[in-house]
């Protein structure tokens, strides 16, 4: 790849194939050669973010650090996948406001139904249960047209499909 780092940032609702499609992008870029960091939303959340909650303002103070991490290690250098939820339109402005042109979004997208089914860390079982804060109620933000630039439906393909047009992407992106 010749161009300036980006930051490749995956989001979309819990079960929605993020964490299987940013693994699958690190280590494909990875075998290539491309200097590559991947911030994990949920060891960010265990690590430097440890100390916020879930109310509005921590989870925009949450995505607000990650943010700046990535365009630490984007302006050394590095390209950087990162996933979070991102599901309101606060955190992805704040994202934007930071890395700018950076920043490349990726909408992972599935229906709730799907992702309710796949629920991959048992979330919305617990939140079922009462055990996990609002989280079925929170509100997905509709993302706008430049967040769903590259908008990826696994509910409707594979994850090698998927992980090809995210790919392409990728590699296309021109140097600014
Ligand atoms: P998230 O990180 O968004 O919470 P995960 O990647 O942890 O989601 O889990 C998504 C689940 O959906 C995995 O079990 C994965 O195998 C499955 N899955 C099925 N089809 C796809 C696809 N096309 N892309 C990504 N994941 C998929």
């Amino acid at each position: 790849m010749n161009y300036d780092p980006r930051v490749f940032w995956l989001f979309g609702r819990s079960g929605a194939g993020k964490t299987t499609l940013a693994l699958r992008l690190r280590d494909e870029l990875a075998g290539r050669g491309v200097p590559l960091i991947y911030l994990d939303g949920d060891e960010m959340r265990s690590t430097l973010c440890s100390d916020l909650g879930f109310q509005s303002d921590a989870r925009l103070e949450n995505h607000r650090r990650i943010a700046e991490v990535a365009r630490l290690l984007a302006n050394q250098g590095l390209n950087v996948v990162v996933s979070t939820m991102a599901p309101e339109h606060s955190q992805r402005d704040l994202a934007a406001k930071i890395l700018g042109k950076k920043l490349v979004w990726f909408y992972i997208h599935a229906p709730l139904e799907v992702c309710m089914q796949r629920d991959p860390k048992g979330i919305y079982k617990r939140a079922l249960e009462g055990k996990v804060h609002q989280l079925i109620n929170y509100p997905f933000e509709n993302p706008r047209s430049i967040e769903m630039e590259n908008r990826i439906d696994t509910d409707a393909h594979t994850v090698e499909e998927c992980h090809q047009k995210i790919l392409a992407a990728v590699m296309i992106r021109p140097t600014s």
